[in-house]
């Protein structure tokens, strides 16, 4: 055939089923892309326009789309591989015809490869494709179905590759979109390529045995066709073996021989009315052996794809098991072109686009969002490539979901408060475990409960379906929400005991609005959940509060032994109590000449705020107010009435011992520089130790004596003043 002849039976196609088609826009984009890709070959040899020809003629003969998608076919290669551009195709065609062309082009710059993640990319580049305008799509699939049927000219490695996207990708789109015959196709070139073997054994198997098939194809048609026409129903029949690729799955899912493959033959009986479907099967049947279990009712509750037909599989007079479908006209039609078939995009300038058939893919596009990568393409193979189950709820609406669901996608495909609560479920009545896999026809009920614990996590696990899994994830990301806040309200609780005080007096009343505000926090559940979240640390906040805290320091001053005495102890600033003299500069209330000793922990000079502990046999140990293990310790109910109040004497020692710790980005001389910040306060120093940490600090740790808080203080700013020096603070506890 020249090409002439190929572009006239183009037109002769479209005629057939558009007459009034707009020929002269089809004939423009046939001499457009014949100039623009001239002097291209394809691999066979033939002039590269004979494949937009092909597509065109495909997409006319098998889907019978509108003038534009003609066009665009004719031009689907245009942008991408000439100087042609969207503008000169919008100029010269439509600005529609070149969205197409544009669309399709950029499907076909998505390079795929195994990775999953770039493949879920472009999964979604297509389906947004898709939803803009699925004849983008269509163009697409008849693009891929053409350059599989030539694929023969390709090197081994391209065939592979291109044959594993046509299965993994296009062909379940195909499905998705109702495209049996196309799919078919696309399965079983795909397959050819992938297992030459396993597609030669069964391909050459039936045609060895296609005379007896034949024989068995048409005996059965002739008997089927007979009675029906006994029974005043007008129909026709068809037969035939399987496709090669569903024969395969069926083999090598089932681990059997051709021979053993239980239906290897599939006939369709296509009526007028839908009564006549209903009267077919029940003559079938009766001429038949029904096969328990195999009867599927598509018409009752039609696929998402929008496929409705009865299914049966019956067994004849010789024992061999063969499947029945039965549907009218326009089901057929659906059946085998899927949306194409609803096809009603303007033609011959009238009818809009059919939207409402379509609105299933715009709700997988709408599932999508938020979902991360990982789960996009799970949810694309389960959502997208699988089959699907339906059930009923109790009021006899039917739920789809994906194949393998269980009653925890049930559930929160009604409400995820239905899932949130459920804490048993029912199939057909009976108590069934989540894990239980639906059944299409299983009728599906869900026990709440207000008292559930809510999802295990698990769940998320047992859960096929995209939705389910977000939702649980949802809950659990709001529940972590509490662990953050008990988590949060740990580490602020105990920052807080360093610095003595506790969470309750903090947060007492007449603290609380102050400590806020002062923090920005509307509420403490805020505030402790952002120190769980990790969103700031306690350590931060706590140091913020220094005035708060200071101030239920002081005020708690006078009550330390409060527990034993009725009368509060009165406060350590009334010089009338003040003695003149004390073991070691230090004043015990109440007591004279006692043995004194500073605690270790956190070694008070004078000046500092202090609190006594009577100790089991060595006098009273003196602390620093803000020592933890003061603060700890007065916790203790067993110690209440140990505490007393100590206070420094007018006249105290001329040294006390204490440490201080230096923290310091380690660096030559670091050391050099600390003794020498000593000996000009004319400290006196009684041990020095340092040590680096691998991440290249020294931690430096001074053992000095000084005469009171004042000369420490000093001390102290000198030390902060060294160049690397980080921190310089008194260690307690
Ligand atoms: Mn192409």
């Amino acid at each position: 055939m020249t090409m002439q002849e190929q572009y006239q039976r183009l037109e002769d196609t479209v005629r057939a089923y558009n007459p009034g088609a707009n020929f002269s826009q089809i004939r423009a984009a046939f001499d457009f892309a014949e100039d623009a890709h001239r002097g291209q070959m394809r691999k066979d040899g033939s002039p590269f326009v004979t494949h937009p020809l092909a597509v065109a003629q495909i997409l006319a003969e098998e889907l019978h789309l509108d003038s534009e998608s003609i066009a665009a076919a004719l031009l689907h290669d245009t942008i991408e591989d000439t100087v042609a551009t969207h503008a000169d195709i919008a100029r010269l065609f439509s600005p529609t015809v070149a969205d197409l062309v544009e669309g399709v082009s950029k499907l076909t710059r998505v390079h795929y490869t195994s990775k999953e993640e770039e493949q879920m990319e472009n999964l979604r580049k297509m389906l947004m494709a898709m939803a803009k305008d699925i004849r983008v799509i269509l163009i697409k699939i008849a693009d891929r179905l053409h350059n599989m049927r030539t694929m023969e000219y390709q090197t081994p490695e391209k065939q592979k590759q291109k044959s594993f996207e046509t299965m993994e990708i296009y062909a379940p789109i195909a499905h998705r979109l109702g495209m049996q015959k196309m799919k078919w196709e696309l399965e079983d070139l795909s397959l050819k390529y992938l297992d030459p073997v396993g597609y030669g054994e069964i391909t050459e198997a039936l045609e060895q045995k296609s005379a007896a098939y034949g024989d068995f194809i048409a005996s059965v048609r002739q008997q089927i066709a007979e009675r029906l026409a006994e029974a005043g129903i007008s129909c026709t029949v068809y037969g035939r073996t399987k496709h090669p690729y569903s024969i395969y799955r069926k083999m090598y899912t089932q681990n059997k021989s051709l021979d053993d493959v239980f239906d290897l033959f599939a006939f369709r009986v296509i009526v007028d009315t839908l009564a006549d479907c209903y009267n077919v099967l029940g003559i079938i049947h009766d001429l038949y052996h029904p096969i328990l279990g195999r009867f599927k009712d598509y018409i009752g509750t039609p696929k998402p794809n929008m496929y409705q037909s009865l299914h049966t599989t019956v067994v004849g007079q010789t024992g061999i098991p063969f499947e029945v479908q039965i549907r009218t006209r326009e089901m057929h039609e659906v059946a085998e072109y899927g949306i194409a078939a609803h096809w009603k995009y303007k033609q011959n300038g009238q009818g809009t686009g059919d939207e409402k058939s379509y609105e299933w893919v715009r709700r997988l596009l709408e599932n999508q969002e938020g979902a991360d990568a990982e789960d996009y393409i799970h949810s694309l193979k389960v959502d997208m490539f699988a089959d699907e189950v339906f059930v009923f709820t109790p009021r006899g609406d039917v739920i789809n979901l994906p194949a393998g669901a269980t009653p925890i996608d049930f559930a929160y495909t009604i409400h995820s408060a239905v899932g949130n609560h459920m804490v048993a479920a029912k199939v057909n009545g009976r108590i069934v475990q989540f894990d239980y896999t639906l059944q299409s026809g299983d009728v599906v009920e869900v026990e709440t409960s207000q008292s559930a614990h809510g999802p295990s996590r698990d769940w998320i696990k047992i859960a096929r379906s995209n939705n389910a899994r977000s939702k649980i994830r949802q809950w659990f990301k709001k529940e972590r929400r509490d662990e953050n806040i008990v988590n949060g309200r740990a580490s602020f609780e105990s920052e807080l005991k360093r610095c003595g005080v506790t969470l309750k007096e903090l947060t007492a009343e007449d603290m609380l609005p102050q400590v806020l505000k002062k923090l920005c926090y509307n509420s403490l559940e805020d505030m402790y959940a952002s120190i769980g979240y990790g969103g700031v640390t306690a350590l931060k906040l706590v140091g913020r509060l220094r005035e708060e805290i200071n101030h239920i320091l002081r005020r708690r001053q006078g009550y330390i032994a409060g527990k034993d005495t009725a009368a509060p102890v009165k406060t350590a600033s009334q010089p009338s109590q003040r003695q003149t003299h004390g073991e070691q500069g230090i004043i015990v209330e109440g007591l004279t000449g006692c043995l004194v000793k500073f605690a270790k922990c956190c070694s008070p000079v004078p000046g500092d705020e202090i609190v006594g502990f009577i100790t089991r046999g060595y006098g009273v140990s003196v602390h620093r107010a803000d020592c933890p293990n003061a603060a700890a310790e007065r916790h203790s109910e067993a110690d209440a009435g140990r505490w007393i109040r100590v206070s420094w004497a007018e006249k105290t020692n001329e040294s006390y011992h204490t440490t201080l710790e230096v923290v310091a980005k380690d660096r030559m001389g670091l050391i050099m520089d600390v003794s020498t910040a000593l000996s000009t306060t004319k400290t006196q120093v009684s041990s020095l130790n340092a040590r680096t940490t691998p991440d290249g600090f020294a931690l430096v740790t001074l053992n000095i004596s000084v005469p009171d808080s004042e000369q420490l203080q000093a001390v102290m700013r000198k030390l902060g003043q060294i160049s690397g020096v980080l921190n310089v603070m008194r260690p307690t506890g």
